[in-house]
């Protein structure tokens, strides 16, 4: 299933950037940016995301979903416009060549990260 598969993707991700920051590390909270356009179901997503991530650093992560809405520009007049899929016309001149400038986003916005052991500066001699 494609929602599993980001989910996973996302995961990768958040482990990846947990590991830096060493041992005992989870994820508190996590955004993530899913564009209207992206080609993701967010019903699925929510409904996969407890059981893929159980056992996982971001087991406990509140996980809160932005969707930026989809926005084209005409590729014929040049005009602006909100758009639901790809293949809207445009609504000044009608044309079907358009080019997307919002909407595709499919990512990691921010994670929040607490640490097990807390971070202690590396010592420095002074003489
Ligand atoms: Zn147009």
């Amino acid at each position: 299933m494609h929602e599993l598969s980001i989910i996973y993707s996302i995961l990768e991700a958040a482990e990846q950037e947990a590991q830096r920051h060493g041992e005992g590390t989870m994820v508190e909270a996590i955004d993530l940016e899913i564009g209207e356009l992206a080609g993701v179901e967010i019903s699925s997503l929510e409904f996969l995301w407890p059981a893929a991530v159980a056992g996982t650093i971001l087991e406990k992560a509140a996980c809160n979903i932005a969707r930026p809405a989809g926005k084209a520009r005409c590729g014929s007049c040049g005009h602006a416009f909100a758009i639901k899929q790809y293949f809207d016309p445009c609504p000044q001149c009608g044309s079907h060549w358009n080019e997307i400038i919002n909407g595709e986003e499919l990512r990691i916005k921010s994670l929040t990260i607490t640490c097990a052991q807390p971070a202690v500066a590396a010592a420095t001699d002074i003489n």
